[in-house]
């Protein structure tokens, strides 16, 4: 008895030896994934090999007409977040930005840490001399708009493995590094007015960048691709739904300038 309960013993130290030898393993070929984003896999013509975004390493998808990920709100399910700007009109109204949302916290509050909308690759972005953007002068509720960060001021862009970037911008400040691997909901800023903004708020956009392959995407990270519509997951009125931005329908409205009551409102998802 005694023997075959020393053989177990020994039994299960091996076997947990291998699983951490395993674990590591998986770690290392994520982050050289992040290394070498380049994929190797032989993909069809209408798939394009991807990389670096989950355990599976490089797989082959179909870049869909519409993001077919349904993004999460951006926010805590806790912090109430209100729309201060959608689709089409004024600084909206441009390629880069017509599908956009601004949302923003109740200014008397401290400024809200800002998530992951989905898992992806983090590319940061500061100011043009790579420092951090500085708040600029004013208030949360009225700042003076800045060039700085090429008018995005601190700004993040997560590529996600449909080929679609997400885009965050106007941060304060940022919390993870350039080229991190990032999860959905992962806190990755915090709210700001950096750059060309009027009030602290999000401008959060999904963008597609020209181009069919992650080399291309990588490559051209920094420029700004097309806004386009796509899909959320927020609460509304103590429920969880899924919206579609083009039918937010929010007036330009500053958050200290006009009284925003009217304006949608959500919260994150758990
Ligand atoms: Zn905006």
């Amino acid at each position: 008895m005694l023997k075959i309960k020393n053989v177990l013993i020994v039994v299960t130290f091996v076997f947990a030896i291998g699983c951490a030898v395993l674990s590591k393993e998986t770690k290392e070929r994520k982050l050289a994934s992040v290394e070498n984003p380049l994929c190797e896999i032989p993909c069809t013509n209408n798939t394009v090999c991807m990389n670096t975004f989950t355990d599976k390493g490089a797989i082959c998808v179909a870049i869909p007409q519409r993001p077919n990920t349904v993004f999460s709100l951006p926010f805590d399910s806790e912090t109430e977040v209100v729309c201060t700007h959608s689709s089409g009109s004024g600084s909206h109204s441009g390629v880069n930005a017509f599908y956009a949302l601004d949302l923003a916290t109740d200014y008397n509050k401290p400024a809200s840490i800002i998530r992951a909308a989905a898992d992806g690759v983090a590319y940061v972005f500061l100011g043009e001399d790579g420092n951090l953007c500085p708040e600029p002068s004013g208030t949360p509720a009225r700042s003076e708009s800045s060039s700085c960060g090429l008018l995005w001021g601190n700004h993040i862009r997560i590529l996600h493995s449909d080929g679609y970037i997400s885009f965050y911008v106007h941060l304060d400040h940022l919390l993870v590094k350039n080229r991190s691997i990032v999860h959905k909901g992962d806190p990755i800023g915090v709210e700001g007015m950096t750059g060309a903004a009027g009030h602290r708020h999000l401008h959060w956009s999904i963008q597609k960048l020209p181009g069919n392959s992650q080399k291309d995407w990588e490559d051209r990270i920094s420029w700004d691709g097309e806004s386009v519509p796509f899909n959320f997951e927020a609460t509304q009125n103590g429920k969880i739904k899924i919206f579609e931005t083009e039918s937010i329908a929010c007036a330009h409205a500053g958050i200290g300038i006009a009284n925003p009551s009217e304006q949608p409102r959500f919260k994150g998802v758990k």
